[in-house]
């Protein structure tokens, strides 16, 4: 039967009400919703009603609580979410600029999530694991990186696959250590995941499709680029499939890619085939950036299929 896991921070997001730059004076804001682009991937799989979870850790505060109660009610099995006593859960402040870039406050590292480690529960859970995925941005640490190193060593000893989300900015990769694991991560890659120019992250040619082939030529079967509003394309050795995003109003884009990631996800490994793949995976971020709050816009089949029968997609692909 299929196991959907990962492993990765869970969080909490408070937005600023308002656009403008930074925190540096008093203002309204929303929040707290539950966050952690790991979590958004689980919510999104266990929505759709495939069987996951997640490995990470929280706070015992109501921040973490309010994480575990939203991931339980939407189908994730949480028993590997360990709950420290005397750590705080983690935290990120967002505002938006005009412009739409994004100012952040972060406590992360020094957040319960910094802790996170494979103890008993998280073995189980990963034994019974078929399918796993990794976001990139999850393994900024030694440690963390030592317990996905663990977690993709047992999933792929008992045959399970791989799925790979850089989520990486360019700056990350300049030191070995990390640039090293990514690679190790990427030669046991089944299906690589990336947005836009992070394709380039990992091979040398210059256009999306050539770089896409210089992976599938390193051992890549399944390369999917997401592309925001132009849709996504999924490359194979045996041809491309591309399908036009959505047209939305975007509100929130925060957390799209971990939305279609999930859908992509969970529909190949239900043996659709990579248009019907990938219309779900564009319906889901589609979906995902038209509600404020990172977790709030996760869709159930029906929500996406009712959607993608109201909403028209934009026409290039
Ligand atoms: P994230 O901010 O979560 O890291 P990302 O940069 O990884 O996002 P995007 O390429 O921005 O990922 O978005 C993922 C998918 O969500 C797109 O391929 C598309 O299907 C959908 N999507 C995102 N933004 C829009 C938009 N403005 N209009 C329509 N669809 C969108
Ligand atoms: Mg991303």
């Amino acid at each position: 039967m299929t196991f959907v896991a990962t492993v990765g921070e869970i969080l909490v997001e408070i937005l600023a009400d308002t656009p403008g730059t930074g925190f540096r004076h008093a203002q309204p804001l929303s929040g707290p919703y539950p966050s952690g682009a790991p979590a958004i991937f689980i919510d999104q799989v266990g929505k759709l009603g495939v069987p996951c979870g997640i490995v990470g850790a929280v706070g015992n505060d109501d921040f973490g609580w309010l994480n575990i109660d939203r991931l339980r009610s939407d189908g994730v099995d949480v028993s590997a979410i360990t709950v420290i006593d005397g750590a705080t859960t983690g935290s990120a402040f967002v505002r938006y600029r005009r412009s739409g870039e994004r100012d952040f406050v972060y406590n992360i590292k020094d957040s319960a999530s910094g802790q996170l480690m494979i103890d008993m529960a998280g073995a189980t859970l990963l034994d019974k694991t078929t399918h796993f995925h990794l976001t990139g941005s999850s393994a900024t640490s030694e440690s963390i990186r030592e317990a996905v190193r663990v977690a993709i060593e047992t999933v792929k000893a008992h045959g399970g696959t791989l799925s790979f989300d850089p989520n990486l900015r360019k700056e990350l990769l300049d030191d070995s250590e990390p640039r090293a694991f990514f690679d190790w991560v990427l030669e046991r890659t089944d299906i690589f995941l990336p947005s836009g120019e992070e394709v380039f992250l990992f091979a040398s040619a210059r256009k999306p499709e050539t770089a896409a082939n210089e992976l599938i030529a390193r051992g890549i079967p399944l390369v999917v680029i997401k592309n925001g509003d132009r849709g996504a394309a999924a490359y194979q050795e045996k041809g491309t499939v591309a399908m036009p995003a959505y047209q939305v109003e975007e509100i929130d884009p925060t957390g799209a890619g971990d939305c279609f990631c999930a859908a992509f996800v969970a529909c190949h490994l239900n043996g659709k085939d990579l248009e019907t793949s990938l219309r779900y995976a564009n319906a889901a971020g589609g979906r995902q950036v038209t509600a404020r709050g990172p977790m709030e816009g996760t869709s159930s089949l029906a929500e996406l299929d009712e959607w993608i029968s109201a909403t028209a997609t934009t026409t290039s692909a």
